[in-house]
């Protein structure tokens, strides 16, 4: 199907993402969150994927009322997102440098406010009291917030500064780690007790949000009046440990990952056993072998500890990477595929025929977690829709 699809397209690499599982993903979130509003954490450009593809994919399956959100981590996603049409609030989450916070009020932005110098700067901003702050608290992962004990003087401080004090918001520690709740269990009783004094003195604090992807599908106690959705939107797991809990606890669907990524082969040549391979002689044929160079490397986000390591697909068929992961290109071992051709496709993430390269298992290789892999993916590589 969408191999046989994509015969046309004339890039070396290229994105698809499927809407089909992007749709699926989306119903299963906003199933999860009951109530509560999903703000899609599309930073990082949409962790590979594409912001502003997947902005305008979401916009488009919105049903009146249900009120998603965007969050990002800069100005310039927000701003970008703005320019490409979208329309639905967006939510900054992450350091806005000073000089830049007076494009909030131009392009109708939120704000998560997490120091009393950037609630000072907002303060000498004209139309001020246009723009919507989140308060986030420290409650425990020592990372961007202020610690809860302060909260209820930076709410006066928001207040006194003339901006708009909309809600609050938390981040998990450790959460992925299912069994181990003590430390999340003691984040939310911070952040539910700051809150509560907060609210005491006269503040309304209608949005608030805590859970990421692995809270709402193993803890849905942590789902407030927001969520926040990144890696699961994408279908990719935020831990095995958290897919296990999920799958057992059968609260929704199985996720779908929506990504795959695929180029061609550029080059056949067959090889004499004992041929070194790549830079550095790293290593030699053990085998004749029919070796196939594929123009994806470590510059497009190929990271380069998959050096004799990752594998790609083939005609449905799995090949392995030889030697180094080149700046361009990676060498690859196509024996197995014994039709290959120049031109055919290569999958280095997703599905050929009954065969999946997962991110998962490059991350694995690579030494990392999923969300680096895709969230690496260089901006140059054409996304498409299929
Ligand atoms: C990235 C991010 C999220 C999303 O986390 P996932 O594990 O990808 O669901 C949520 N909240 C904050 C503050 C983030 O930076």
């Amino acid at each position: 199907m969408a191999l046989t699809a994509l015969k046309k397209n004339n890039q070396k690499t290229w994105i698809e993402l499927s809407r089909k599982n992007l749709r699926h993903n989306l119903e299963v979130f906003r199933g999860l969150c009951g109530s509560a509003t999903p703000i899609w954490t599309i930073k990082a450009n949409a962790y590979g994927h594409g912001a502003a593809l997947v902005a305008k994919e979401i916009q488009h399956t919105i049903k009146k009322g249900k009120g998603e959100w965007f969050g990002v981590d800069s100005i310039d996603e927000a701003v970008l997102l703005r320019q490409e049409g979208i329309a639905a609030p967006i939510i900054v989450l992450g350091w806005v440098p000073y000089p830049r916070l007076g494009e909030l009020v131009k392009y109708n932005l939120r704000l998560l406010v997490s120091s009393a110098r950037t609630v000072k700067e907002l303060s000498k901003l004209r139309n001020k009291n246009k723009i919507r702050v989140h308060l986030k608290i420290d409650t425990g992962a020592t990372r961007q917030g202020i610690f809860p004990e302060q909260a209820l003087a930076m709410a006066h401080m928001i207040r006194a500064a003339g901006v708009i004090l909309e809600g609050a918001a938390m981040h998990f520690a450790n959460i992925e780690d299912v069994d181990n709740p003590t430390y999340g269990d003691l984040q939310i009783e911070r952040f539910t007790h700051a809150i509560s004094l907060i609210e005491a003195s006269g503040f309304a604090l209608p949005v608030i949000h805590a859970a990421c992807s692995a809270a709402i599908m193993t803890r849905p106690e942590t789902v407030l009046t927001a969520a926040r959705i990144g890696i699961g939107l994408y279908g990719l797991n935020p831990s095995a440990l958290v897919a296990a809990r999920y799958k057992k606890q059968k609260r929704g669907a199985e996720l779908k990952p929506v990504l795959s990524w695929r180029s061609r082969i550029a080059l056949l040549k067959q090889v004499k056993t004992g041929t070194p391979v790549g830079y550095g002689l790293t290593e030699k044929t053990k085998k004749p072998t029919m070796i196939a160079i594929v123009p994806v490397g470590y510059a497009d986000g190929y990271d380069r500890s998959l050096s004799s390591c990752g594998h790609v697909l083939i005609n449905g068929k799995k090949c392995r990477v030889m030697g180094r992961v080149c700046m361009n290109m990676i060498i690859v071992d196509a024996t197995s595929a014994a039709r290959a051709k120049e031109n055919d496709i290569v999958t280095l993430i997703g599905r050929d025929g009954k065969r999946a390269v997962s991110a998962d298992e490059l991350a694995e290789c690579a030494g990392t977690i999923n969300y680096e892999v895709v969230a690496r993916l260089a901006e140059h590589i054409t996304r498409i829709v299929i």
